[in-house]
């Protein structure tokens, strides 16, 4: 069954809900180990996550104004927010993860239906409809949730999420067919995580 612009919405909740819960067991060391990403301490990942809600709240305000706001002003500025986040202190990180979501929650909910139907540009140059937006988000929340290393895994996020995340990146990484396998173990297969499917090539990373 294809997604629904409702289930991205309910996503999106859930799995802000599931990272909110692991971010407030970090302490600040905890906040400074490394995440699942290489290269990456959970601060890193967590400024990403939060960057992020902001961004998407710049194609809300597009969709809702008309007036066109990237989600990034550049790939290097992106890249500097992240870096510069992951030196705030926990408590200051963990309320800009917070906050963020509340903020991008509060816009996409004052949109209208002819606004969810406005075109906006993802940053990676992608039209797409408003109603796109959700989507990328519980991507994002869902998946970086498991990425924080605390003992999530793609058997905790919602299985509807995990069917509509192989669909879309069976379709981006272009495969005519995906592994058999239980669906959380192929869902991390696909997007490049640890996964315990047997005798499958390596896809390479993917978000
Ligand atoms: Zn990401």
């Amino acid at each position: 069954m294809p997604r629904t612009h409702t289930d991205a919405l309910t996503w999106v909740e859930h799995c802000t809900q599931l990272l909110a819960a692991q971010v407030a067991a970090l302490d600040e060391q905890a906040m400074t180990d490394p995440s699942a990403l290489p290269g990456w301490t959970r601060k890193h990942l967590l400024a990403h996550v939060a960057a992020n809600a902001d961004a998407l709240g710049n194609l809300v305000h597009w969709a809702r104004t008309g007036e066109p706001t990237p989600m990034y002003s550049s790939m290097d500025q992106r890249n500097a927010d992240i870096e510069s986040g992951a030196t705030l202190p926990a408590t200051r990180l963990a309320a800009w993860v917070n906050g963020s979501a509340r903020s991008l929650a509060v816009a996409m909910d004052a949109l209208t239906t002819d606004q969810w139907r406005a075109e906006v540009v993802t940053a990676q140059g992608r039209t797409v409809p408003a109603t796109e937006i959700p989507w990328l988000r519980a991507r994002e929340v869902c998946v970086h949730a498991v990425d924080l290393g605390t003992g999530l895994t793609f058997a905790d996020l919602p299985d509807g999420f995990l069917s509509a995340l192989v669909v879309d990146i069976q379709a981006k990484r272009g495969l005519v067919a995906v592994p058999d396998g239980p669906l959380p173990d192929v869902a991390a297969y696909l997007a490049g995580r640890p996964h315990s499917l047997t005798g499958v090539p390596d896809l390479g990373p993917w978000l």
